[in-house]
């Protein structure tokens, strides 16, 4: 069986104290490789290693910092089938969409800040014949990357790109449900020569690695994303040692559809905003709200198009929706299903799992599902299910969908489909959000600010928020 290793200064190695998990393909059911149960030892060393790497990386000129990013990125480019296959694998989500999406954005992500670092730079203020002042921005020191299972390679690559860049070394942790593709990637930086101790990636468990990176006293600044429990216990640790803290964190998008929308586009739009990845993006749109006089066309029109997705096999070309990334995940999101019917819910279509023939019998498969006849204010539209499941709700004014769409903890994103341009502009601005798409989903210029507000996260990543992140501001007074 695969044995998956931790990549601590430069060499694969085995966990310290020689334990290993089960790693599962979800499609199947069945275990495929193992996984390290890394412990606080694995990641002192890692913290140790990149300690010492870091006064040569942080002093490196960045044309060199980015010549070791770009040259990553190459090679996931020339690797990208291994990568899409190994991601589609270890996470259930469709081969195809792995490769469309998850592999060339993690290739992006390191090109991104591997030419933005050279772009990255520090004011100047005039205080006229009395001096000026300077700032520099200097990295950290040793940082902590720790991401969820959903854009599994994605978002790992999202955190650690910008931190070395910046001129911090890493010690990351991905998910231990979807293990692969950082696996792989540290294979890469090897085969790439990047410099040991740079990257230092722990497999192991959230509770155990992952707490030890946000309590270490050695690694002071954290970049998490993941659930927005996780992010409240990650930041009692975090907060009374003064780290910096980066958290994204849960979602409960509302997704606005007015009368005077392009119809179509609507519909197709919202489609795969409700089920891309089976409804695992941070960014779906799971609430649907909709004007009440297109309620019923636009319901018949969605209904329409869900039922023709395919859930099934993640490695045939045909397949729409994948297999849920674990069995306690699959088991919250049909939890949530049953809720729905106890709240007075409607399902309209989906409602159950897929029980898949042959070798994916024993996989776990939800069909999308479409609820309707539910309140606002109920915990199937508060709470955060991130699986295939959407409500679909009436609304007659924009007062009453912007109060009903701000009404739940979460603020990460939202959407609008409307010809008006300036109801569109309104309605953006009154939504409290870190993000909103207007006639569009997830379109992403990696220049702007990611993330959200209210329990969906502290700070932003992309652009150059991230580099900020990484870095401290130094302000030089020179008086004359
Ligand atoms: P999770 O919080 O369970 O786990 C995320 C990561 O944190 C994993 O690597 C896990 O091992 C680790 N972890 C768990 N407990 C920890 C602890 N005590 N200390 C330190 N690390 C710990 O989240 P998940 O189930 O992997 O991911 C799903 C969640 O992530 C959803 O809520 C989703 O909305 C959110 N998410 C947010 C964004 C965003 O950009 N805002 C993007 C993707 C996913």
């Amino acid at each position: 069986m695969k044995k998956i290793l931790n990549y601590i200064d430069g060499t694969l190695l085995e966990p310290s104290e020689g334990n290993y998990l089960e790693n599962k393909n979800p499609a199947t059911g069945k275990v495929y490789s193992l996984i390290p149960d890394s412990s606080a030892i694995d990641v002192e060393l890692a913290t140790k290693a990149a300690q010492t790497a870091y006064p040569f990386w942080s002093g490196l000129p960045k044309e060199e910092r980015s010549n070791w990013l770009l040259k990553i990125a190459e090679l996931i480019d020339k690797k990208s089938d291994e990568l899409a296959l190994a991601e589609s694998i270890d996470q259930g989500k469709p081969l195809s969409l792995a490769k469309r999406v998850d592999i060339p954005r993690a290739a992006a992500n390191f090109r991104f800040y591997a030419t933005a670092i050279l772009h990255f730079s520090s004011e100047t203020n005039d205080m006229g014949s009395n001096g000026f002042n300077y700032t520099i921005k200097s990295p950290i020191g040793v940082a902590g990357c720790i991401s969820p299972w959903n854009l599994p390679l994605y978002l790992f690559t999202w955190k650690i790109a910008p931190a070395l860049a910046a001129g911090n070394t890493v010690v990351a942790k991905p998910s231990e449900i979807t293990p692969m593709t950082a696996y792989l990637l540290s294979e890469i930086c090897i085969e790439a020569g990047l410099p040991k101790g740079v990257l230092n990636i722990v497999h192991g468990l959230g509770s155990k690695v992952g707490n030890d990176i946000v309590s270490h006293k050695n690694i002071p600044v954290i970049s998490f994303t993941g659930g927005t429990t996780t992010g409240e216990h990650i930041s009692r640790i975090a907060a009374p040692m003064f780290k910096k803290l980066s958290l994204e964190l849960g979602g409960k998008n509302p997704n606005i559809i007015f009368a005077d929308c392009d119809f179509e586009l609507a519909v197709k739009t919202s489609v795969l905003a409700s089920f891309s990845n089976q409804g695992e993006i941070c960014l779906c749109g799971s609430r649907i709200f909709i004007e009440k006089s297109i309620y019923e066309k636009f319901k018949n029109a969605f209904i329409e198009k869900t039922k023709n997705l395919v859930v099934g096999n993640p490695l045939d070309e045909k397949t729409n929706l994948g297999a849920i990334a674990s069995e306690a995940h699959f088991n919250k999101i049909m939890s949530y299903i049953k809720l729905a019917k106890e709240e007075g819910g409607t399902i309209l279509c989906g409602g159950d799992e897929v029980k898949l023939d042959g070798e994916n019998s024993e996989g776990k498969f939800i069909l999308p599902t479409v609820i309707e006849g539910l309140e606002y204010k109920c915990r199937t539209n508060q709470e955060e299910i991130f699986g295939p499941v959407v409500t679909l709700t009436p609304f007659e004014t924009e007062e009453e969908v912007i109060m009903m769409a701000n009404s739940t903890q979460y603020g990460l994103a939202g959407t609008v489909f409307t010809q008006n341009l300036t109801k569109a502009h309104k309605i953006a601005l009154q939504l409290h959000s870190g993000i909103v798409w207007i006639n569009c989903w997830l379109v992403r210029d990696l220049r702007t600010p990611f993330g959200g507000v209210k329990n969906s996260g502290v700070g932003r990543e992309g652009g150059f928020e991230a580099l900020n992140f990484f870095t401290e501001p130094k302000n030089i007074c020179v008086h004359f």
